[in-house]
């Protein structure tokens, strides 16, 4: 059986992963600043997550959500105590479209309105609804294209305050730095701009951190730059480092009911543990603190390199822009150096985005190729 060749593959198989390295079958070292895409938050097989993960399947592996798992509530205290997310309930699923999923059903039933609104260059996952919400998406189904989602522009508040207005709106979703669309943030007046409309219009804020979130950027979450308190807090990559699993943390305005939401996975005993065990790894390295601080040190090495126009995005969530296409950099940096990046919607964008354990050493490692590779 042939696979449903949906992804343009690099021809490198990874066999082991240690930290911030990454080694394919005839045991080639390359340095990891893609981490999975954005997943790998405490660094390939970390001693610490292979324990928790190990002893938990040999315990439990998996019961159903109808019976008690204290792992959930475990993840919910320690969820709150890291990000500072107080008062806020927790529904556990499996992915980062899923989650966004959850979040805009859960908007549709609060507010019984249907459409949903959010930003170009935004991408939400792939889901009947979550797709939509995705103006780049090359490729839309029929069910997806029925899905009423208006697009506006990342900054504009009276766009925003024209469709809220018709009262139609059940849910705002938006990337507080975009991810794959090129790393755009707006203003912090614009952020809290848009919660004030989303509280005047009754409509349901959702923040997606399936990116940005579990400290990527320097804070937990994005958003808590900009002093917002969304209705919907949506999660995934980093929150397992690899073990699938996402989730929504929901406001206490509110309310659960039986039945409201659902999934047989979501939650279970060893996506718990591989995620209580990144927090832990998360709290004990200060990888937060590091991220912050080892962003500060890529931009400063950055500004040395006069090919790179511009330094975009934070924390450890960044992008490199030059004035030409990038694809041939990326593969000299793959195959010649040795190094994953990522890349962007546009053309013209290095995307960094590496365990939050990466260290000042491997920064060096890069911009050395870096320069080597613009020769
Ligand atoms: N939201 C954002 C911001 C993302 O970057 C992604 C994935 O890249 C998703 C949602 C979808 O997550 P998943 O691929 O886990 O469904």
């Amino acid at each position: 059986m042939s696979l449903f060749n949906v992804y343009p593959l690099f021809d490198i198989t990874p066999t082991f992963a240690k930290d911030v390295y990454v080694y394919d079958e005839n045991n080639t070292k390359y340095l990891d600043l893609y981490g999975g895409h954005a997943v790998i938050s405490i660094g390939h097989s970390h001693p610490k997550y292979v324990a928790a993960i190990s002893n938990q399947v040999k315990k439990l592996g998996f019961y159903s959500n109808a019976i008690q798992n204290p792992l959930q509530t475990q993840l919910a205290d320690k969820l709150t105590s890291l990000s500072g997310s107080k008062g806020y309930q927790l529904f556990l699923c499996n992915s980062g479209a899923e989650a966004n999923e959850n979040a805009l059903k859960l908007a549709s039933f609060h507010t019984h309105k249907a459409e949903i609104l959010a930003f170009k260059n935004s991408f939400h996952g792939r889901t009947s609804a979550a797709v939509a919400a995705t103006d780049n998406a090359k490729i839309v189904s029929p069910l997806n294209a029925q899905q009423k989602v208006n697009f506006v522009s990342l900054g504009d508040l009276e766009a925003v305050e024209t469709i809220l207005k018709q009262n139609k709106t059940c849910a705002v979703i938006i990337e507080c730095i975009q991810g794959v669309g090129g790393l755009d943030e707006s203003t912090t007046e614009f952020y809290q701009g848009l919660a004030i409309l989303c509280k005047t219009y009754n409509t349901v804020l959702i923040a997606d951190e399936v990116q940005s979130g579990f400290g990527r950027t320097g804070d937990f979450f994005s958003f808590q730059k900009h002093h917002i308190t969304p209705d919907i807090i949506s999660m995934a990559k980093g929150m397992g480092n690899g073990f699938p699993i996402g989730g929504i943390l929901i406001h206490p305005s509110i309310k659960a009911s039986f039945g409201l939401l659902g999934t047989t996975f979501g939650g279970n005993h060893l996506a718990c543990s591989a995620s209580l065990a990144v927090l832990e790894v998360i709290e004990e390295e200060n990888l937060i603190q590091n991220a912050t601080e080892i962003s500060a040190y890529f931009i400063e090495k950055a500004s040395e390199i006069p090919e790179v126009k511009k330094v975009k995005g934070r924390g450890l969530m960044l992008g490199l822009e030059f004035d030409f296409p990038v694809a041939e950099l990326r593969k000299k940096l793959i195959h010649k150096h040795h190094i994953f990046t990522g890349s962007a919607k546009n053309p013209n964008l290095i995307r960094i985005l590496p365990p939050l354990t990466v260290a000042k050493k491997h920064l060096d490692l890069f911009f050395d190729a870096l320069k080597e590779a613009l020769k």
